[in-house]
């Protein structure tokens, strides 16, 4: 039995847990197999507040660990498989193991969408990446693509034009998915071209991204494009196949909440990009995963109170 079980170990979920650990709450943290979140997946992270000479993604999210380990938070680098939050207390499978706990902060995050092509693996970090604002000042007065077509491609290529000599948006459609006012905004921006009906097959670069092997949708036609950036922006999806009929979703998946803290059961919270369709930054998710950790704890205190007092609460146990 558990009094708090975190599950996700991103900036959210080692946020809440500090602050869970460091209100005496001992959390268990479910931190993934592949424990860390998306920072794990990046190199130099310039914009975190407090480290003015930039830290490697894993590396703070090492620290992050560190801390919340030094407040007493139990760390477990097991996934979650299983979640029933329809009885009290909430039951939460893990690989080895079945905890019950008064209550759960789901940080699970999203994961960006890759292309899947070839030579992508090897050189994401390497001029291949999914977030403009972390990597696109490494690409100064370079030529830049950014693949999609969508609300969050337009965004990914106006943001980029502070930093490339010239932005390219490749689509693999004649019409893009974005919204009027952002189509229009990227379209009207003179650093961005677009090329359209167009698939990216194969990243070609031996230390570094040099070339990307494109394909004409309608003649078929293959040609290399030089580059020097790909910034891969077709969507994210949230980690959120265990909360299905468990919790709110919305349409495309992510947890439903009107604040961004409580979901629709009482007693789970959630935190950082599981829930976040327009911020997704590790300071956002960090400071989310916070709030997230101290309505737990409320929520907590409330139903100490409540079995202190002999009420319903009390059949919980
Ligand atoms: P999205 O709307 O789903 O768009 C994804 C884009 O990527 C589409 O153009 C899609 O092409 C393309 N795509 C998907 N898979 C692909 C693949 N394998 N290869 C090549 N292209 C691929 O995703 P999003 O842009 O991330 O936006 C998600 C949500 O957040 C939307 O509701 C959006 O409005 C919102 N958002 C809003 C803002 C804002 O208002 N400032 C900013 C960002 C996001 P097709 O068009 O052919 O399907």
């Amino acid at each position: 039995m558990e009094r708090l079980v975190i599950i996700g170990s991103g900036p959210a979920g080692l946020t809440a847990a500090i602050y869970a650990a460091r209100a005496n709450l001992a959390p268990l943290v479910l931190a993934g197999y592949q424990y860390g979140g998306q920072l794990m997946l990046t190199t130099e992270v310039e914009n975190y507040p407090g480290f003015p000479n930039g830290i490697m993604g894993p590396e703070l999210m090492e620290t992050f660990r560190a801390q919340a380990d030094r407040f007493g938070a139990t760390i477990l680098n097991e996934d979650a498989s299983h979640v029933d939050f329809s009885r009290r207390p909430f039951l939460v499978v893990a690989a080895d193991r079945e905890v019950e706990a008064d209550a759960v902060i789901v940080a699970t995050g999203a994961s960006a969408r890759w292309l899947g092509i070839p030579g992508e693996e090897g050189l994401r970090g390497r001029g291949i990446s999914t977030c403009a604002t972390c990597d696109g000042a490494f690409f100064k007065e370079r030529h830049i693509v950014v693949a999609g077509g969508g609300d969050s491609a337009m965004e990914e290529a106006l943001f980029l034009t502070r930093f490339g000599s010239k932005v390219t948006v490749i689509h693999r459609r004649d019409r893009l998915r974005a919204s009027k006012i952002m189509a229009d905004r990227a379209m009207a921006n003179p650093k961005i071209d677009f090329i359209w009906n167009t698939v990216i097959e194969e990243a070609l670069g031996e230390f570094h991204l040099q070339k990307l092997v494109l394909r004409d949708v309608p003649t078929g036609g293959r040609y290399e494009l030089p580059v020097d950036a790909l910034f891969i922006a077709i969507g994210h999806d949230p980690n959120t196949e265990l909360f299905k009929g468990q919790l709110e979703l919305d349409a495309h998946g992510y947890i439903v909440s009107s604040d961004g803290v409580h979901t629709s059961v009482p007693g789970v919270f959630v935190g950082g990009d599981v829930w976040d369709v327009r911020y997704k930054q590790a300071v956002t998710a960090a400071g989310m995963g916070c709030k997230a950790s101290i309505e737990a704890e409320r929520y907590l205190e409330e139903l100490d109170a409540e079995r202190a007092a002999g009420g319903l609460a009390a059949a919980f146990r």
